[in-house]
């Protein structure tokens, strides 16, 4: 898209698969925060994944590109992708900083069951000094935002409220759908559904 980009969404995850609780987070978090454009970065595939394995990563990104090629503001980003992981945070932000200059202020945007895990992560007082966080409601999170300020000073100030209908849907619910023979229509764009079933993702 045209233009100069000042505000840059950033909306990290692996996205296995993509879908509509994903794309109305980016939505509505361009329109409130008046974004110029929005940055899907699906994280690699680590070599050993503890736990339950994850789609390719050319699945992955094949299909953000089809859930999000009729919006000329989003836009999908390699950066975490062709990297080795485990994929901090940080070091993402500081390849996209890199890669897009000084000006546009990044707002990494997460679900607010991502944000109540902020103190796990990475070095996340470097963080806070990457990035505005743009935080989307998810349903059934209760956050401590008082304790999390404590242990994380200036936490609060970076934090923009980002306000959505609340969309039960999850990647591993979907997965578990596809897996047990029910329907995913509706909860992940309609050409996301016919890749998973052309493809036969997540049916092992
Ligand atoms: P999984 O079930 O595999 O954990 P997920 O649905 O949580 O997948 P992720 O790729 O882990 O999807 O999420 C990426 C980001 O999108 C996170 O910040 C997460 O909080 C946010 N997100 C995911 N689903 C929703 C939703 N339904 N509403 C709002 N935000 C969401
Ligand atoms: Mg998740």
């Amino acid at each position: 898209m045209a233009g100069v980009i000042r505000r840059l969404g950033i909306l990290g995850g692996t996205f296995d698969p993509i879908h509509h609780g994903h794309l109305v987070a980016a939505e509505e978090a361009r329109h409130q925060l008046q974004l110029d454009r929005v940055l899907f970065v699906p994280a690699g595939t680590p070599p050993h994944k503890p736990g339950q394995p994850i789609s390719p990563i050319h699945h992955r990104l094949q299909m953000v590109q089809l859930a999000i090629a009729s919006r000329p503001y989003f836009s999908v980003s390699r950066v975490d992708a062709d990297r080795p992981g485990p994929c901090y945070t940080v070091d993402t932000l500081h390849l996209l900083r890199a890669e897009w200059g000084p000006e546009p202020v990044f707002f990494f945007i997460e679900g607010a069951d991502s944000l109540a895990g902020i103190l796990t992560w990475h070095q996340p007082h470097r963080l806070l000094e990457l990035c505005e966080l743009a935080v989307v409601g998810r349903p059934s999170v209760e956050l401590d935002l008082s304790y999390l300020e404590g242990r994380l000073p200036g936490l609060t100030a970076r934090i923009h409220w980002v306000q959505m209908p609340r969309l039960e849907i999850s990647s591993s619910d979907l997965r578990a759908r596809v897996r047990n023979g029910r329907p995913i229509a509706y909860l992940v764009p309609l050409a996301v559904e016919q890749y998973i079933l052309e493809q036969g993702l997540y049916r092992g």
